[in-house]
């Protein structure tokens, strides 16, 4: 049994606001927004950060990226949107399970 919070969503053991899933990925709501609009875009396997990505993810992570543009679209982010991929401590990287957080909305603040 893993002990990756972000797995246990996948698996629905922690209940989470679903907003899209397929075979590769599950979106959410996070639990402590940070704009108007702040999605968890994370795939179904358990890769713990993007530097540990490898070339068999490929497809993957294509396949995520790809489909960033709809899912804003999908929650009125029609003007444009923001991802930040945090990663390690370095990075303020708090759960170990790759993610791209997808902002967006009014009172986005500036990133400086
Ligand atoms: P990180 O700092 O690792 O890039 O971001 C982790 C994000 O996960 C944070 O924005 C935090 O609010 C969110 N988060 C942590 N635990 C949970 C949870 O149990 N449910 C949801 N929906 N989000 C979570
Ligand atoms: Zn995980």
């Amino acid at each position: 049994m893993t002990d990756c919070i972000f797995c246990k969503i996948i698996t629905g053991d922690i209940p989470s606001t679903k907003v899209y899933e397929d075979e590769l990925m599950y979106v959410f709501n996070d639990i402590n927004p940070k704009a108007n609009v702040h999605l968890l875009v994370i795939p179904k396997q358990h890769i713990a950060r993007l530097d540990h990505l490898e070339q068999s993810h490929q497809q993957l992570i294509a396949h995520m990226l790809l489909k960033l543009p709809e899912l804003a679209k999908s929650q009125g982010l029609d003007n444009g949107f923001r991802t930040i991929i945090n990663t390690g401590p370095g990075g303020g990287q708090e759960v170990d399970h790759l993610h791209i957080h997808l902002l967006g909305g009014k009172n986005l603040p500036g990133f400086h």
